[in-house]
């Protein structure tokens, strides 16, 4: 309650009264985030093993974002890649335009890397990636007045090769700036540690470089925590912005935030970056915040608009598993009433089905060893995924 209390007073006392208010179909669209879709991404994303920038890996990842895109709906029209050299090969960041009603040349990027070093990457940066995904899946029919940039930066990890080309030679053309940037929204590390208490996310604020941006950020900033709290259930803190894709438009002027976990994990970097050692709960709740953020940035239609209106894509979304982790038992509990004929399989990250159930709301797993599993619940035509820890 004190919280709630705190951001209605920052509202009142701010001149964007209007634009930082509850919009009713900003939420059911931050609620359209689908917790199957995160996994799914996540997965996906750490099947492509370690994509360092300029190996085949990091070329299969791009190529594995652009037929997403395409999967959506978004047109091959839409995209352009933006290759920059890298040691004696190349690497490719990709863009995806979405325009703008009210100021079509004018851009709300929204950013992360899919680069990874070291290992799959599935924090740094698959919990990013995954979500500007699902932000693009849903936001594509919605009428927006500021043209959406979705931007996929390769190269992070070797100093920001990727940001920094695209601002060198897509933004500017030397020494004029070409591209009208209302502001950039950089994700980069939000996967957490299942089991820590993920209810925090930092949004980060530019306190260093150019001195004349630092306000304009602490304004989109207060937003992306306002945004946050309207949208998600998570809290939020401040932390200075540094470290990744959005340094290079900060260096040029641009007004910038972010998003980078709260509780810092130790696993980027190492081999150990993997899916059985982030939090889907976390990313799919920043998910939400994100797009609810987006759609502030871009300034989204409030209205509904029928069969464009991105619709929840399950029932089952909604669904319970716990607890998790997990020790003996699990309860699956529906939000609904209708319990017949579902199953419950779990699997490990190859897919291996190593138990399942029919029309059972308490599953003994005693027989499973501790580790991160797949569950898959199955109802009629619908199917909904959830990450189960095993921990005795
Ligand atoms: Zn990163």
């Amino acid at each position: 309650m004190k919280k709630l209390t705190a951001l209605l007073l920052i509202a009142i006392s701010s001149h964007t009264i209007n634009a930082q208010s509850f919009i009713q179909a900003y939420k059911n669209r931050a609620d359209a985030v689908s917790q199957t879709d995160i996994i799914t991404n996540l997965q996906e994303f750490a099947s492509w093993g370690v994509k360092k920038t300029g190996t085949q890996a990091n070329t299969d990842a791009l190529n594995w974002l652009k037929n997403k895109y395409l999967s959506y709906g978004y047109t091959a029209n839409q995209m352009v890649e933006d290759t920059f050299p890298y040691s004696n090969t190349t690497s490719k960041n990709l863009i995806i335009t979405k325009q703008g009603t009210v100021y079509p040349n004018k851009y709300v990027i929204i950013c992360g890397h899919f680069d990874t070093i070291a290992g799959s990457g599935v924090n740094d940066n698959g919990s990013g990636t995954s979500i500007i995904l699902e932000a693009a899946r849903i936001l594509r029919t919605i009428p927006t007045e500021y043209s959406i940039k979705f931007i996929h930066f390769s190269g992070e990890e070797q100093g920001l090769l990727g940001s920094y080309h695209y601002v060198d030679n897509v933004v500017y053309q030397g020494s004029n700036r070409v591209l009208d940037i209302k502001m950039v929204f950089n994700l980069d590390q939000v996967g957490g540690v299942m089991g820590n208490n993920n209810n925090t996310i930092y949004c980060d604020q530019d306190m260093g470089g150019l001195p004349g941006n630092n306000a304009a950020s602490a304004t989109v900033t207060q937003e992306l925590r306002n945004c946050t709290a309207l949208y998600s259930p998570l809290q939020t803190a401040v932390d200075p912005a540094e470290d990744t894709d959005y340094i290079p438009f900060e260096e040029k002027g641009e007004i910038i935030t972010g998003f980078f976990e709260r509780i810092r994990s130790n696993f980027p970097h190492t081999v150990n970056d993997t899916f059985a050692n982030t939090d889907p709960v976390y990313i799919y709740n920043i998910g939400k915040a994100a797009v609810g953020a987006l759609q502030h940035f871009a300034v989204a239609s409030t209205q509904t608009l029928g069969t464009l209106e991105p619709i929840s894509k399950s029932t089952l979304e909604s669904i319970k598993i716990y607890p998790n982790p997990a020790k003996d038992v699990i309860n699956i509990e529906f939000p609904d009433s209708d319990v017949q004929n579902f199953s419950f399989e779990i699997t490990d990250f190859e897919g291996r089905s190593l138990l399942k159930t029919t029309n059972k709301e308490r599953v003994n797993i005693s027989a499973l060893t501790n580790g991160a599993y797949v569950g898959i619940i199955k109802r009629g035509d619908q199917n909904v995924i959830r990450k189960v820890i095993i921990a005795k």
